[in-house]
């Protein structure tokens, strides 16, 4: 069979429901720019919403935005976000083919003087901000879900989560998603040593793998 050729400046073909989806994603994230559901938008610069392809193979999830992130719309930027481009380069995904985001899309810090410190969003927080998690998961729909950190990892699966049980293995959840927990890449940044840093990157690197590994299997 003979197929027609494709002109050089076609845009290339794009199913209807993938594009609908991105446009009712970029739809979200508009309402989400405005989102007052908790108090957490008061004193943060910008909403965070996520960002990547429908379909991603994996979609990520961090706590929250930090300093650079706030002040750049857009997450995983700043330190921790180089760290988790190395993994993901390290571990063969380009990180274009996935879908970053965090649990809750508003700054919690609380400023000394110059500085503005991450704090950890409260319970309340971040259930109100599941509002927004949920429809970027229903829209995107990963084949898999990397929880970064543990308080990602208790959001997505409802429940309480010790990383050092739960890393690396493979949980479902919200009926048909699946999800793997691994450890933020601020924590890696966090540790005492080199060779402290240079151990955690290679079992993040290990856990980033099995993610990939899990989700191609699942296509
Ligand atoms: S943190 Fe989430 S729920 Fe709270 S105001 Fe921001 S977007 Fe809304």
């Amino acid at each position: 069979m003979i197929k027609a050729a494709q002109a050089p400046d076609e845009e290339p073909r794009v199913p209807v429901d993938l594009r609908q989806a991105a446009a009712q994603l970029r739809k979200v994230a508009a309402e989400a720019a405005h989102c007052e559901r908790c108090p957490l938008y008061r004193d943060a610069t910008q909403t965070v919403f996520g960002e990547g392809p429908i379909g991603a193979l994996i979609m990520l999830v961090g706590e929250q935005p930090g300093d650079q992130e706030d002040r750049a719309g857009r997450p995983f930027v700043g330190p921790a976000g180089r760290v988790l481009d190395e993994g993901l380069a390290a571990a063969g995904l380009d990180r274009a083919a996935t879908y970053v985001t965090n649990a809750v899309k508003h700054f919690k810090h609380e400023e000394r003087g110059k500085r503005r410190l991450h704090k950890h969003p409260d319970r309340g927080e971040v259930q109100a901000c599941r509002w927004w998690l949920d429809r970027e998961l229903a829209l995107v729909r990963p084949k898999l879900v990397v929880a970064l950190g543990a308080i990602a990892a208790r959001e997505i699966l409802q429940r309480p989560v010790v990383l050092a049980k739960t890393r690396g293995k493979v949980f479902p959840f919200a009926d048909r998603h699946r999800a793997l927990a691994t450890m933020h890449p601020s924590a890696i940044l966090r540790m005492r040593d080199e060779a402290s840093r240079r151990q955690a990157f290679a079992r993040f690197v290990d856990d980033l793998r099995e993610a990939v590994r899990i989700a191609k299997a699942g296509k």
